[in-house]
């Protein structure tokens, strides 16, 4: 281990601590030096091989592989031998980690391999991005250290970039609060055997544990988690669990955040509650972004550097699919009309209030003109159709959720807009957030049904967020009245499946009756069909 650097490292996440405010040349500093630890590992030896014993198997939060392209994917691991105590049963030394990556499941054809170094600075995480894979193909991968191995991970790379595969097969998934149920959606997700999850948002949930729930969060018993350390408790508890760990080992993720990763709500630099010093609020973002990229299967290019962490980024699925990975929360503008439901007003349209950020949409429009693909898909997180809901009594006025796209209607429009004059093939869009299963066609503007439908959101429910919700035809019924977008809404838990040929694209709504108890029964409770070249959902 290159001690200079060593104790540079150590002494810079004191310095932040210390400093008590936000100095912008300690947070450059910080994430250079965190930019700098894939090179240190990749050198550094740690503590030789044969000295290392754990307390327990070090492999308990499982492997996760992640960010496939046609010739590389990333292979994840986090050496966790107490998941649930502080120290996770490791000490502050880099532990040494082999990995190698198989053409068959057993492991006899290996075609690469390798040492890392599990470093404490990033919680003892492992990030691999292996190149020169074969185009679109399973490979398998496994970790060792000390005397250790770990469960043999399954991962796919995608199709060659100029190909028109037959079928994409893949999930996604959104909010899954572990005091409010079992992770059931996985275990039926596992028997898709989908090639690839997408996961939208509120991976973790940053509140103290509460009492009579159906399980229970640890770390700080009466405040939200707030540091480095509690974050890293709060992913090490959620990634815990065995169906979430199962289904991250059979396929390849991309993953992106809302707020609940980090901070309800949260806009930015600014927090919900107008009394957090915003310098003291950008320190914890910076905790729980490097938390958030420990814990996931995530390329160095999303290293975080102090508070920023690059996570849009895109995915070609040979020319049958494109996605567009968003993140809506980073670079956002703190929410109009003070935030909850509001009507939309000239304050919600005003058009410099912006989800994505100048940078993201200008990358957004020029990935959608460079796209090949026959559906061009945008996975984010929270709802863009305009959706009303009922006023008050005493004010009759519709009102629209100001933290999801009507907060940002213009923007929204001008997307909407961009697909329809640049003739972008087959928009759809993904989205999590609200615990609830929407299927809106999208128009320019949603409020004018007259005019032409240009894309189809569909929105899926939470995994177990909210606690059991049920099938609620009235008030569907009511929101259709009032929004002639909505084709689809039900409240039950689950995720989202979807099958995307060149001709058509279906997403089956599976539900999971009860999430109170392990194996609830699961159903698809409803699918909705979308033609290539025909804007709208059909229910099949
Ligand atoms: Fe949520
Ligand atoms: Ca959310």
């Amino acid at each position: 281990m290159d001690l200079m650097a060593m104790s540079l490292l150590e002494r810079l996440p004191q310095a932040v601590r210390h400093e008590g405010g936000l100095s912008r040349r300690l947070f450059v500093a910080y994430g250079a030096a965190l930019a700098a630890l894939p090179a240190l590992a990749a050198r550094s030896s740690g503590t030789a091989d044969s000295k290392i014993s754990f307390a327990a198997d070090p492999f308990q939060l499982g492997v996760a592989s992640g960010d496939p392209d046609a010739h590389g994917v990333v292979l994840w691991t986090r050496l966790c031998p107490k998941p649930l105590e502080p120290g996770y049963g490791l000490t502050t030394e880099g532990i040494p980690v082999r990995w190698e990556v198989s053409e068959t499941e057993a492991m006899s054809r290996i075609v690469q391999r390798g040492t890392t170094v599990a470093l404490p600075q990033l919680g003892h995480s492992v990030h691999i991005e292996v190149g020169g894979l074969k185009p679109g193909r399973p490979y398998w991968y496994r970790f060792q250290a000390g005397g250790a191995t770990s469960p043999i991970g399954r991962t796919r790379t995608l199709p060659d970039p100029e190909s028109l595969p037959r079928e994409l097969r893949f999930a996604f998934a959104s909010c899954q609060h572990y005091e409010d149920g079992h992770y059931t959606a996985y275990e039926r997700m596992a028997q898709d055997d989908p090639d690839l999850v997408f996961h939208l948002g509120d991976y973790i949930y940053e509140g103290p544990a509460k009492d009579n729930k159906v399980r229970r969060h640890t770390g700080p018993a009466k405040t939200r988690i707030r540091t480095l350390e509690d974050y890293r408790g709060r992913h090490a508890l959620y990634r815990s669990d065995r169906h979430l760990q199962e289904m991250h080992r059979r396929c390849p993720w991309f993953v992106t955040w809302d707020d609940h990763e980090f901070d309800n709500n949260y806009a930015a630099g600014i927090s919900e509650v107008s009394t957090v010093n915003p310098a003291d609020f950008l320190i914890q973002r910076a905790a729980a972004y490097q938390a958030y990229y420990e814990a996931m299967p995530l390329r160095a290019a999303s290293m975080p550097q102090g508070p920023n962490l690059h996570l849009y980024r895109k995915a070609s699925f040979g020319r049958l699919a494109e996605f567009l990975v968003l993140d809506t929360r980073q670079y956002r503008t703190d929410q109009p009309n003070g935030d909850n439901n509001k009507p939309l007003n000239a304050a919600a349209l005003d058009p410099r209030n912006s989800l994505l950020g100048a940078d993201q949409r200008n990358w957004m429009d020029r990935s959608l003109i460079a796209s090949q693909a026959h559906w061009n898909v945008l996975a984010q997180q929270v709802m863009m159709g305009l959706v009303a809901f009922p006023g008050t009594a005493k004010d009759p006025e519709p009102i629209y959720s100001m933290d999801q796209w009507p907060g940002a209607a213009h923007e929204r429009m001008a997307i909407a807009r961009f697909w329809a004059d640049r003739r972008i093939p087959n928009p759809i869009v993904l989205t999590g957030d609200i615990h609830s299963n929407w299927v809106n066609d999208l128009r320019i503007d949603d409020r004018k049904p007259e005019t032409p439908v240009v894309a189809t959101e569909f929105v899926g429910t939470s995994i177990t967020s909210g606690g059991n919700g049920k099938d609620n035809p009235e008030a569907t019924a009511k929101l259709q009245a009032m929004n002639p977008c909505v084709r689809f809404f039900n409240r039950e838990r689950g995720y989202v499946r979807c099958t995307v040929t060149p001709q058509s694209w279906r997403s089956d709504y599976v539900a999971v009756e009860d999430v109170s108890k392990p194996g609830g029964r699961t159903t698809v409770r409803q699918s909705f069909l979308v033609e290539s070249g025909r804007p709208g959902a059909q229910a099949v």
